[in-house]
């Protein structure tokens, strides 16, 4: 029986690939969400039978081959990202689903002519998890806890937190996946180390070195690639097997969506069994039609050797990014005390084998790589609800600056900045128009180039240049949900909160 004061916070892992689950009982037992008889993951995919009709998880996985088009599966790649993006031209046309542009300019799915949002999405997957914790748990979760992939922009949060609300839930923070997962794992084993968490799920690799002292995570430094997950790997498998068969049969099976689909489907499972056994035979019937009319089968085995050449460079990214982050923390490989290997692509042999120069790496039994995330979410949602709150420090991934009109830039916000905080600085060079100013405020997705992720606009009314103001200071406030607030204060006394605009459309 639950306890009447007892209010469980629910931990949700809302994955890419996957979305799991768990949560604390009255006894302080910790649970995980069963979702089938043998698994407690649920497969991040929607089948829409019709537009307003929808199904989720195993069942609908199996629609990516029988009716691809209505089957919205690893869609969160694309949640709260700008459809006018090059990431969006670059990967929407290797889906069987139609990716458009919602009227919000962010990406949306076209389903039986039909525009749904991702959010929606996202909010009906993040609602079948949590129907089945209120199940399993005989409650009614209310409060959540969602992890997030470290690299995700303040607009990819925001999307994830408005489809938890939409899903009926309080979101009471969100958290990034590896400090999730840091989490987890200090509880595991109570260490006064120093971790590097290595989370590679399906769509987004992210390392995070973390100092773990007395049950305290703190993030030193976190660092990855929004675009290096399985699917990547998926990707290069699938290249292999479209230039084998225009080898051998001469036809080419890229301009096929639902084939290409297909193709990545069997690539998938391919690459997975191929974690086990040395070779894996597969079969993808009808992939082509003949000139003569006669259908074609692709027949092909691949082996692990051949597998592990073809993913190599991004093997290689991988461990770049590591190495990057050490860097950043100034720390060597050889003084983190244990390497934690966390998401599902980390089952993958090669992964372990190329990670020498680590004094450990965490073995699959001790550390478990798929439900890591969602067990460090729940001991969030429960710490949160104790007197004293949580013992975690979590970070800002990239740097968040603003810009004025001539380009004038100032960064308000360094990368690794701890949450919550409050930066401040003085805009010396504001124009002095009549009109409002604008202002650009946007994230620097890549440390090492100039690829800047819009989050918005504010405004500076031109009173503010008025009588003596004409430095005001803008403070920028971020939460332990990364929500951003801005306020523009001036010395004599003048303090207004500014409303940031999205910036629509790209
Ligand atoms: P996650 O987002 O952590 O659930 O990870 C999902 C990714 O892990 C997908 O790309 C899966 O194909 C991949 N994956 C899951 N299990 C295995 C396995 N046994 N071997 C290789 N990759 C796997």
């Amino acid at each position: 029986m639950t306890a009447p004061t007892h209010t469980p916070v629910l931990g949700i892992d809302f994955g890419t690939t996957n979305t799991s689950a768990a949560w604390f009982d009255a006894a302080g037992k910790l649970r995980v969400v069963p979702v089938t008889d043998k698994s407690f993951v649920l497969p991040s995919v929607v089948w829409f039978p019709a537009a307003d009709k929808s199904m989720v998880g195993h069942g609908a996985r199996t629609q990516i081959i029988d009716d691809p088009k209505h089957t919205v599966f690893g869609s969160k790649r694309f949640l709260g990202r700008r459809f006018q993006s090059e990431f969006v031209a670059k990967h929407k046309d290797r889906f069987a689903f139609d990716v458009v542009a919602g009227a919000d300019g962010y990406c949306a799915v076209l389903i039986y002519g039909q525009l749904i949002s991702l959010t929606h999405v996202a909010q009906l997957v993040i609602a079948d998890i949590v129907a089945r914790a209120n199940r399993a748990a005989r409650v009614h979760f209310k409060e959540a806890v969602l992890t997030v992939p470290a690299h995700s922009t303040v607009r990819q949060r925001e999307a994830v937190r408005r489809a938890a609300e939409a899903a009926g839930l309080s979101v009471l923070a969100l958290v990034n996946e590896p400090t999730a997962a840091a989490l987890y794992y200090a509880n595991l084993k109570s260490p006064q180390e120093k971790i590097l968490i290595f989370d590679l799920g399906g769509g987004t690799f992210d390392a995070t070195l973390m100092q773990v002292q007395k049950g305290v995570a703190r993030v030193l430094a976190t660092g990855g690639d929004a675009f290096l997950g399985g699917a990547n790997f998926d990707e290069r498998v699938v290249e292999h097997f479209v230039e084998t068969f225009e080898r051998q049969q001469g036809l080419n099976l890229r301009t096929n969506r639902t084939v290409m689909q297909r193709l990545a489907f069997a690539a998938e499972n391919t690459k997975t069994a191929l974690s086990k056994a040395d070779a894996a035979p597969l079969r993808v019937p009808v992939v082509a039609q003949k000139d003569d009319g006669q259908f074609v089968d692709f027949n092909y085995t691949l082996t692990r050797p051949a597998l592990e050449a073809l993913v190599e460079p991004l093997v290689e990214r991988c461990v770049g990014a590591c190495e990057d982050v050490l860097a950043h923390a100034k720390v060597k490989a050889d003084q983190v005390d244990e390497l934690v290997l966390v998401g599902g692509m980390t089952r993958m042999p090669v992964i372990r084998k190329r990670l020498t120069g680590f004094k450990k790496v965490s073995g699959e039994k001790e550390v478990h790589p798929e439900l890591g995330v969602c067990i460090g979410a729940a001991l969030l949602g429960r710490d949160l609800k104790r007197p004293g709150g949580a013992r975690l420090k979590d970070v800002v991934p990239m740097p968040i600056s603003v810009m004025l009109p001539g380009g004038r830039t100032y960064e308000v916000i360094e990368a690794n900045a701890p949450v919550p905080l409050t930066r401040a600085v003085t805009l010396e060079a504001l124009p002095l128009w009549d009109a409002p100013v604008p202002v650009l405020v946007f994230e620097s997705v890549d440390r090492t180039s100039t690829d800047r992720e819009p989050i918005g606009t504010l405004h500076i009314g031109p009173e503010w240049r008025m009588g003596k103001v004409v430095a005001p200071q803008l403070v920028l406030e971020m939460d332990t949900s990364f929500q951003l607030k801005a306020r523009l204060v001036a010395p004599g006394g003048m303090n207004t909160s500014l409303q940031l605009v999205d910036a629509r459309g790209g």
